[in-house]
């Protein structure tokens, strides 16, 4: 009886059940026949690419050089190769030539950007041209720099990607390099998501980050790029604020970001500061780290492709060109858009220094520059500077005055001395 009562239950209970799977078989067919997979036709694998540009600066070895560098700690470990581009008509003339920084590959999806890095590199070694230079411009442009180019920041998250987690941007032990240095570092916004912006444990915990941290600082670049992609953008200074750096520094990053955009991103660039564009504030970024503590002039984000459409599972077509001709013509305008930056950007500082100096024509006009530059950079921490300009003048007049009058003690204290010192025999003792 029990059983016969039970009968119609089961079945009610066993054709849920199946509902159920065959739903959910249905759901996992669909998501898995809206993920796009590594295109590997057009794309590099992240050993076939290290390895092609090895055999690149093979080829080249008056143009380029390559260095690994590896750190590790908590049983993790990394290593980052850099190539650096550099002429050298002189021997140590490497200090006088103005210097460029350039990342790649920061979040393993992003593989177009390391595609990028090779692009650049093979029109840097003269193997590939670009159809917007001839070579005596390029190679008159080309003279005056060292450049130093990354193509693969995050080699561990990247060959996650490649191992089938399509969307994942962290590196081996699941942290952002883009959030693992120590300007505004850890702050976590309301939409904080750990899986996209895991801090780390502490201003550069990560290998990756301490290896580019010594990088940027013993190199001092004039620029610096961190290139990614995900949207269409040339953003510069800050990420983890709505402001941008004010007047100088604004007008020289500007005025080369918005020639780039005139003549590589047919205007549709997104131009202005990380935090005010793009939607987020990012704390704890490499971009404003060079701007505010390596002091880089011209610091900058590029975001080189994006795919709205694309779901937000779907992360190789979210992040990548997926069809050849996209793929093709991000790389021919991206690489000219370097291109143009490596033309523009020295004469774009010198400018502005022309500029500058031509504004400086008092002390008191030198100071308040000084201390205005200081004052919005830093914000609020230097506004008491400010309340005190008036008396910062009087004092450095005094210490001017004084340091005159030093002076004249020392040197007639000197010719005192030297009328008075007994003449000695030349002789040696
Ligand atoms: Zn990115």
């Amino acid at each position: 009886m029990a059983d016969l009562l039970s009968l119609p239950s089961t079945f009610v209970l066993l054709f849920t059940i199946s509902v159920y799977f065959a739903s959910s078989s249905q759901y996992l067919f669909s998501v898995n026949a809206s993920v796009t997979p590594i295109n590997y036709n057009l794309y590099h694998s992240s050993g076939n690419l290290m390895e092609e540009i090895g055999d690149l600066v093979r080829r080249h070895p008056a143009k380029l050089t390559m260095e690994t560098f590896k750190s590790g700690n908590k049983g993790y470990g990394a290593e980052v190769a850099v190539v650096t581009y550099c002429k050298r008509e002189r021997e140590n003339d490497e200090r006088s030539k103005f210097r460029i920084l350039l990342s790649f590959g920061q979040h393993g999806r992003e593989l177009i950007t390391t595609e990028l890095a090779l692009r650049i590199l093979s029109i840097l070694s003269e193997e590939q041209h670009l159809p917007s230079m001839d070579l005596a411009t390029l190679n008159s442009t080309l003279g005056k720099l060292i450049i130093k180019v990354v193509p693969m920041e995050n080699l561990n998250g990247r060959k996650l990607v490649e191992g089938g987690d399509l969307c994942e941007r962290r590196n081996g032990r699941g942290v952002d390099l883009n959030r693992n240095w120590s300007v505004d570092w850890g702050k976590k916004e309301k939409d904080y998501d750990p899986y996209e912006e895991n801090p780390g444990l502490a201003p550069f915990s990560e290998p990756e980050t301490q290896i580019m941290q010594k990088l940027a600082m013993s190199f001092a670049p004039h620029i610096w790029v961190n290139v990614h992609s995900g949207m269409e953008a040339l953003f510069m200074p800050y990420d983890h604020k709505n402001t941008t750096p004010d007047e100088l520094p604004l007008q020289r990053m500007k005025s080369l970001l918005e020639e780039v955009n005139l003549l590589h991103c047919q205007k549709h660039c997104m131009i202005g500061s990380g935090g005010g564009s793009v939607g987020y504030f990012a704390h704890g970024t490499a971009t404003d780290f060079m701007y505010d503590m390596v002091r880089v002039p011209m610091a900058f984000t590029f975001e080189i492709y994006g795919d709205g459409t694309a779901s937000s599972k779907d992360c190789f077509k979210m992040f990548n060109p997926t069809d050849p001709s996209s793929y093709n013509r991000v790389l021919s305008d991206w690489s000219a858009a370097f291109f143009t930056i490596f033309k523009l950007g020295p004469h774009q500082l010198d400018e502005i220094h022309s500029k500058a100096l031509d504004r400086l024509v008092s002390i008191d006009e030198y100071l308040d520059g000084y201390l205005m530059d200081r004052r919005n950079r830093y914000g609020k921490k230097m506004e008491v500077i400010e309340l005190g300009m008036q008396e910062v003048r009087i004092y450095f007049r005094l210490f001017l005055l004084s340091l005159v009058l030093l002076m004249f003690m020392f040197c007639s204290r000197i010719s005192k001395s030297k009328c008075t010192r007994p003449i000695v025999s030349a002789i040696p003792l």
